[in-house]
Order: C-alpha cells, then sequence, then structure tokens
C-alpha cells in the first residue's frame, strides 16, 4: 500500500478513536464506494495512438454529491487517487457543504500535450466516465495538471452527451461558461479570511501582524494580497528562486506583477534576498503560511520557526512530529483542510448558483464565501477548545478531524448504515 494512502488511514483510525466513533465507520470510510478504471484512446498529432490510464474514486456519498478534482500528473496511482478522494470526503464535511468525497487522475504528463491532444484528453475522460457523473452525482473540478480551460471542454463534451447544457456538471470554469471570477483567488482568499480570524484568536488583534509566505503561487499569491489587504503586514514571499524579506513589508501587487513577468520572487526591487525558499518560515513574523508543498515543517527544521501561528495554505506542509513540537512550544497550527477549503467552498457556491441558473456579483460570492470560512473556522475552534480541556495533547487538525466524522457519522446512522 502506498505511504500516502497508509497515513491517510492512520488519520482516519485516529479520528474515529478520538470522537468515540463505532469502528463500522472506519470501515466503511476505508474503502471508496466505487473505483471506476477507464483506458482513454488519443490520437497523437505524429499519427501515433497513445492510451492513457485514468480513475475517478467515488469514496462515500453519505452527505451528498462526489465532489473532488481531476489531476493530470505522471506519477499518479490509483492508491493516490483513493487516498486524495478519501481526504476530499474529509474536507467537504469539514466545510458544511452537502457534498462526499471524489477524485479522480489520468496518468500523463500534461506539459508534453499539445493543446490539440490535451483537449481529446479532457474530451475522452469525460466519454468514459459519462455514466457515473452528473451535477447531482459526482461533480469534479481541476486540481495538478488541469484548469479552467480543461474544465471548459469537459462541461462542453459531458452537455453534448446529456442534450443539453449541464453547467453544475463542473465547476471551476471560465466565467464566459457559468464560473465565477472569485474561484480565480477563492483558496487564498479563504486563508486569508482563516489568517485574520485565528489571529484575532490566538494572537488578541491582527492589523499590523507581520506575516511570512512561503511559496508564491495561486495560493500564496492571493493569500499574501488579501492578508495585506485586511491589514496585515507582509514582510516576506518565496518561490523556488528564494525568498524576499523586508520587515517594513513587501507591495503585494508589485511582486505579483514582477512574479507574472520574471517568474521569479526574487526580482521584487526591494527587501533582503535570501537564497533559501524556505527562509520564509523562519523569518521573524507573528504568523508563517506554508503555501507552497508538502512536508515543509518537519523536526529537522521546526526548531527554527518564530511564529505564534501557522496557517496552512498547501496540502500537508506540516509533518505530524513536527506539529507536536509547535503544540508544545504553544504554537497553533491550522490545518490545511480547515484553512485551503475556500477553493471548494468556491465551487460549492459555483454550483448553487449554475443549478438556479442564478448569478451573483463578485462582491456577494466573496461575502458568501468569506462567512463560510469565519462560520468554519469557529466551529473549529470551539471544539479545539472543549478537547483541550480534557487533554493537553490535542491539536487543531484533531478537533477538525472529529468535527468531520461527526457530520459523517450522523448521516450514516440517519440512513441507517450504522
Ligand atoms: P502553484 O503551482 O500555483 O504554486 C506553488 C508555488 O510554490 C510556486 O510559486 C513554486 O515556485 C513554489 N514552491 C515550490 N516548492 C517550494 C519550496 N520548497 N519553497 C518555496 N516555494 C516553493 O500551486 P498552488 O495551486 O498554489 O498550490 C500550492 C499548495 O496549495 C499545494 O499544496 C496545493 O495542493 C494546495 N492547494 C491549492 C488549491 C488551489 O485552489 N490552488 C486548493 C487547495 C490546496
Amino acid at each position: 500500500m502506498s505511504v500516502f494512502l497508509q497515513n491517510v488511514l492512520i488519520t482516519l483510525k485516529r479520528g474515529v478513536a478520538l470522537g468515540g466513533f463505532p469502528e463500522g465507520l472506519y470501515k466503511i470510510l476505508s474503502k471508496p464506494e466505487r473505483i471506476v478504471a477507464v483506458s482513454i484512446p488519443v490520437r497523437l498529432d505524429n499519427g501515433e495512438l497513445e492510451v492513457f490510464e485514468g480513475f475517478r474514486v467515488q469514496h462515500c456519498s453519505a452527505l451528498g454529491p462526489y465532489k473532488g478534482g481531476i489531476r493530470f500528473y505522471p506519477g499518479v496511482t490509483l492508491e493516490d487517487d483513493i487516498a486524495l478522494a478519501t481526504l476530499m470526503t474529509l474536507k467537504n464535511s469539514l466545510a458544511g457543504l452537502p457534498y462526499g468525497g471524489g477524485k479522480g487522475a489520468v496518468r500523463v504528463d500534461p506539459r508534453k500535450l499539445s493543446a490539440r491532444e490535451l483537449e481529446q484528453l479532457a474530451r475522452g475522460y469525460v466519454r468514459a466516465l459519462y455514466p457515473v457523473l452528473g451535477e447531482l452525482v459526482d461533480i469534479p473540478a481541476p486540481d495538478v495538471g488541469t484548469d479552467s480551460r480543461v474544465m471548459a471542454w469537459m462541461v462542453d463534451e459531458y452537455s453534448k452527451l446529456l442534450g443539453r447544457n449541464a453547467p453544475a456538471s463542473f465547476t471551476a470554469k471560465p466565467a464566459v461558461l457559468w464560473g465565477n471570477p472569485v474561484r480565480e483567488y477563492a483558496t487564498g482568499f479563504g486563508c486569508a479570511v482563516m489568517t485574520r480570524e485565528a489571529a484575532e484568536r490566538i494572537l488578541g488583534n491582527f492589523k499590523g501582524l507581520a506575516l511570512a509566505v512561503q511559496g508564491f503561487g495561486n495560493t500564496g499569491q492571493w493569500h499574501a494580497y488579501w492578508a495585506s489587504k485586511m491589514g496585515f503586514k507582509v514582510v516576506a514571499i518565496s518561490d523556488l528562486s528564494g525568498t524576499v524579506y523586508d520587515p517594513d513589508g513587501i507591495d503585494i501587487e508589485k511582486a505579483m506583477k514582477v512574479k507574472s513577468e520574471t517568474g521569479k520572487v526574487v526580482d521584487y526591487p526591494d527587501g533582503k534576498k535570501l537564497s533559501d525558499p524556505k527562509a520564509a518560515l523562519y523569518v521573524d513574523a507573528d504568523v508563517i503560511a506554508p503555501d507552497a508543498v508538502e512536508n515543509q515543517i518537519t523536526l529537522e527544521n521546526v526548531g527554527k520557526v518564530k511564529a505564534k501561528l501557522v496557517v496552512e495554505g498547501a496540502n500537508g506542509p506540516t509533518t505530524p512530529e513536527a506539529e507536536l513540537e509547535l503544540a508544545k512550544r504553544g504554537v497553533v497550527v491550522v490545518p490545511d483542510f480547515l484553512a485551503n477549503a475556500g477553493g471548494v467552498v468556491m465551487s460549492y457556491l459555483e454550483w448553487v448558483q449554475n443549478l438556479q441558473w442564478y448569478w451573483w456579483s463578485e462582491e456577494e460570492t466573496r461575502a458568501k464565501l468569506e462567512r463560510i470560512m469565519r462560520d468554519n473556522f469557529e466551529r473549529v475552534w470551539a471544539k479545539f477548545e472543549e478537547m483541550r480541556r480534557s487533554s493537553r495533547e490535542v491539536v487543531m487538525r484533531d478537533a477538525a478531524l472529529v468535527i468531520a466524522l461527526q457530520r459523517i457519522y450522523d448521516a450514516m446512522k440517519a440512513r441507517g448504515w450504522l
């Protein structure tokens, strides 16, 4: 079994034990409800035929239709896809959405395909899975290696097969195909809301607090942008080119412009340049945001972290051992599946609009997203405080896990599954 799937199952088991749920909950959640494996033939530009391997894992439908992204990635395995689908079940439940979890994958390096080949692959994936997709059945979204352009091809293919437009069958589509402009920055915006709520709770205030962001991609840029709009002072940003540190504060709009022009944050004209991309995690800051990739804060470097609060924009940036070490020092980690849920919450808002053929303005949509993220923080924080009263070992991630499992358990019980 892959290490990733093993770890997800360990987390699940820990959550079931922590919440005092029956063993049956683990038994059901440790296996997906349905796995579909497909072969997708694509005629390449050079005339040769290539057959790609794809999956869709429909993990759990207790809370509603399956929801989760589609990944185009060369190293993807079915077991990793199962692990990702399981995490989506937990994330959707925690966010209070009417969805179960799912995840799709195609084993391919999309950068090696031409636009035409990529389109054929996207359409082929939908044709192969058509019988098990649908706006009330399973609603995919982009993930690693896919984007709104791929969603546009997919929703078009699905609509053709169905014989009518079906906008709610995929989310994170371009605005002209019933998408919503908030989706572009929803994850980072949600992270910023979480950062503000957590800072107010834990540090007593947020205005003027120093925030350092590791990773200046979609999540990190918008996290930094919205946090600075809310009143944080962003003192460090980083990407693979290195770290920019400026205790007087970085002009995020300017940094975003530089990043889009040269692809490197270190081309930002001001501040001090540090060669280590991880240096953003070690600078003098009240809050750090690991928004790049997994396994960034580990037992090896946790001693260098000076911040009092960590908000995980990336998935899995803090190892469990490092998180316990931080907890011992009183540092709170806002866990990934709470902090970075803005994207899937926005997908839900897009889906609701699509089902009703009704549109909210960007401001109205953002306000709804903000309210949901804030409420989610409050729920987890209240549970965390309650659990902390009986055990000092508890971290915020445990509280989130128990809340997510409680909703799933209640739904399964009401349905007579348990
Ligand atoms: P992205 O590819 O847009 O950006 C990643 C950024 O991190 C790049 O700027 C890259 O240079 C930088 N980076 C990579 N390794 C680094 C390192 N070691 N140190 C510093 N910087 C490094 O990706 P993204 O969409 O922003 O995703 C980032 C993380 O957020 C991932 O873990 C992803 O799973 C998670 N996430 C993203 C979304 C979303 O909607 N984009 C939603 C939920 C979770």
